[in-house]
């Protein structure tokens, strides 16, 4: 396969996801970077993933090793100030009336790209890679393709640059990611996945499970272990 010179710059949680973006991107750009947002959403665990996640797949891949650039942790501290949490009186509710967690900010992949936009600007960066979703996610409006779509025409006209948004995952169910990242890495990169990878709202990480650590009764880890189960009997 022919690889897209493009420098790519992907939007990094340390999730099952994300690490499947970086892994597509990883095979199909030549130069990737990774950016993640910190804003104490999904405690630290999260966070200390992301390097955990960096540092085995630059160890078990070297082919990708040499295209993995650097990474940016940028401190997004202030959405906490107009999430649900510190906009209404639900505090000790983890989980509002549509199954997000209360600190879920609407909108904030608008935030979230343009920020990295920013970043890829200055970095000579020239896609933007997320693992935003219809299929899972109907119920976030700013996953929506034609969100995505629209973002990417505002970004490249806002800053005189051509700036392409790639969402591998958008009409994936869970399933077909656990294949993709099968058939990107093999059985090294699922293992890769659920060792390292952290996708539970509640930030459980003492309980193992096949597909992973999570308390396995959140929304996040419904459909994790859903997806692994129907990617094994596929
Ligand atoms: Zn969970």
């Amino acid at each position: 396969m022919t690889i897209d010179p493009r420098r790519a710059l992907v939007l990094f949680s340390g999730g099952q996801d994300s690490t499947a973006c970086l892994a597509w991107a990883l095979t199909h750009f030549a130069h990737v970077e990774t950016i993640g947002f910190d804003y104490g959403q999904r405690h630290l665990v999260e966070l200390e993933c992301r390097l955990h996640v960096r540092s085995a797949l630059h160890a078990r891949f070297p082919h990708w090793a040499e295209r993995l650039g650097d990474d940016h942790l940028l401190d997004l501290a202030l959405l906490g100030q107009i999430s649900d949490t510190a906009l209404t009186d639900v505090r000790a509710i983890e989980m509002n009336a549509q199954g997000l967690p209360n600190t879920f900010v609407p909108g904030r992949n608008l935030l979230f790209f343009t920020f990295a936009a920013a970043v890829a600007y200055r970095r000579g960066l020239k896609v933007l890679v997320g693992g935003m979703c219809e299929t899972d996610f109907s119920g976030y409006p700013d996953c929506r393709d034609n969100t995505l779509k629209a973002l990417q025409v505002a970004l490249s006209l806002g800053m005189d640059a051509p700036m392409a948004i790639e969402t591998p995952l958008m009409w994936m169910d869970k399933a077909q990611t656990w294949a993709l990242t099968d058939q990107l890495g093999g059985k090294a990169l699922t293992e890769l996945i659920v060792e390292h990878t952290h996708t539970c709202y509640l930030g459980e990480r003492t309980q193992r499970h096949a597909w992973g650590f999570g308390c396995g009764l959140c929304p996040a880890c419904d459909l994790r272990r859903k997806g692994y189960r129907s990617w094994l009997a596929s």
